[in-house]
């Protein structure tokens, strides 16, 4: 990085700072006992919240507890299972052809590499990251909605390319936080700076904050 850019992270480590502070039980919010277990509900929860995803996994793993049993399973019997997460038959396909590859190809154990991961039929780059970053420990930045929204509107990133606000945030925080950031932005965003009706009021970052800024001077 340049050194161009060290204003730029002075705030965002300042802004990790607070919100260390104000959400300091930040975590993912899907439930999971294994990478296999993380990797099925958060195929499962695109289009859906995480806690309606958490309401059916355990039935779930229970009835199928290996990729090999899920890449097996009767089709009709599992979209019946994942029905309530929506989009069930393309989602139940998915999962069934990433445990497929996941049994054949890899021992049945999820790969714990981002270009492996990626390279299987529907996962993207935010989902290998929650997988790596919360399964494996890896340092990882997973650009889901939250982490989109809360990063530009506080000018950390801009734009609406996922990858590029990922590299960006990458850029911005050092390694050892880029997970850690992943949960605190998360978090922020479900629970202060949420997409309809941010609480500026009671944001500990709002004097870091370009949104705030912009919609105060106006
Ligand atoms: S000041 Fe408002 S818009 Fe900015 S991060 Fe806080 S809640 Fe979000």
């Amino acid at each position: 990085m340049s050194a161009g850019n060290e204003p730029m992270r002075r705030k965002a480590a300042e802004i990790l700072d607070r919100l260390e502070k104000e959400h300091p039980d930040a975590r993912i919010y899907l439930d999971y006992d294994s990478p296999l277990q993380l990797l099925v509900a958060t195929i499962l929860a695109a289009q859906c919240t995480d806690e309606r995803v958490n309401q059916i996994t355990p039935a779930l793993f229970e009835r199928y507890p290996t990729a090999g049993d899920l890449a097996q399973a009767d089709p009709e019997e599992l979209q019946e299972m994942v029905r309530p997460t929506g989009f069930y038959r393309q989602k139940s396909a998915r999962v069934q052809e990433v445990c497929r590859i996941i049994a054949d190809e890899h021992n049945g154990e999820v790969p714990d590499e981002m270009d492996t991961l990626t390279r299987m039929p529907g996962v993207g780059r935010k989902t290998a990251a929650v997988v790596l970053g919360q399964a494996f420990g890896r340092p990882a930045i997973a650009v889901d909605t939250h982490v989109k929204r809360v990063s530009t509107r506080l000018g950390l990133a801009e734009g609406k390319n996922p990858d590029k606000i990922e590299a960006r945030l990458a850029e911005l925080f050092p390694e050892s936080r880029w997970t850690r950031a992943t949960e605190l932005l998360t978090s922020h965003g479900r629970l202060i700076c949420t997409s309809r009706n941010p609480d500026c009021e009671h944001c500990p970052v709002s004097d870091l904050c370009d949104y705030y800024q912009e919609s105060i001077a106006r």
